[in-house]
């Protein structure tokens, strides 16, 4: 996997289920960015969702491979379940830096993470191991989630060969938050549509629907 001047980056999630919504951003990203790898990476145990998920990592795992099968520079990695104990981001921006050394590493976080990323294990520095991409929500500008307390400072228009804005992290790494196509979808809406019996036609990729109907997921009661 080794190269110079390769753009690498890391997409992780609790991805309960892979839905539409992150698949979009996946292929958006590493088209608009030409990455050469843009890796999907679910987390086996969220430190930040002590009782969700209820679904295996197994089953996770499986839904993203199964939507990035066929999909150029998209696919997945099993890092954090092959790791012990709570699923750290800064752990696997360190192994994914070591597996993929001198490539640009890019850390994918979604608008609502990235307002917490304060809380997160070790974060200063997590912010100084890669530069991020903010994943925009609809309706939410990317400053509105800018964590208070953390100086962020803007540096300029355009994010590469996307439009929108580039910041600069303390610790001197760079914040893209790029103008994207974001889906009003969400891994919750989507299991409650299968609790009640309704179709997610749409929502997911098909292979998705397969395994989630093949597989009798999200059937129970949600527990956290
Ligand atoms: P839940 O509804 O269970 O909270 P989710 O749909 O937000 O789940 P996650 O697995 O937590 O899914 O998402 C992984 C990352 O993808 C997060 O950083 C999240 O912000 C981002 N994300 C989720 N859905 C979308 C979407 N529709 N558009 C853009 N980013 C998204």
């Amino acid at each position: 996997m080794a190269g110079p001047g390769r753009r690498v980056a890391i997409f992780g999630g609790t991805f309960d289920p892979f839905h539409n919504g992150h698949l979009r951003m996946a292929v958006e990203v590493r088209e608009g960015l030409s990455l050469s790898d843009l890796f999907l990476v679910p987390s086996a145990r969220p430190p930040h969702k002590p009782l969700h998920p209820t679904t295996p990592a197994e089953d996770r795992l499986a839904m993203a491979a199964a939507a990035a099968a066929g999909i150029e520079g998209v696919s997945v990695l099993d890092l954090e379940l092959r790791r012990e104990g709570p699923s750290y981001s800064l752990l696997t921006v360190l192994e994914v830096a070591e597996a993929n050394p001198g490539a640009d590493l890019l850390f994918l976080i979604g608008a609502d993470a990235f307002s917490e990323i304060a809380t997160w294990h070790r974060y200063p520095e997590l912010l100084a191991a890669c530069d991020f991409l903010l994943l925009p929500r609809p309706g939410t500008p990317p400053e509105a989630s800018f964590p208070p307390g953390i100086r962020i400072e803007m540096e300029g228009t355009g994010c590469y060969t996307l439009p929108g804005r580039s910041y600069r992290l303390p610790g001197g790494r760079r914040l893209l938050c790029p103008v994207l196509p974001a889906l009003d979808i969400s891994s919750r809406s989507i299991r409650e549509k299968v609790r009640q019996g309704r179709s997610i036609r749409g929502l997911v990729p098909p292979e998705v629907e397969r395994y989630i109907a093949d597989h009798g997921l999200y059937r129970g009661e949600e527990r956290g």
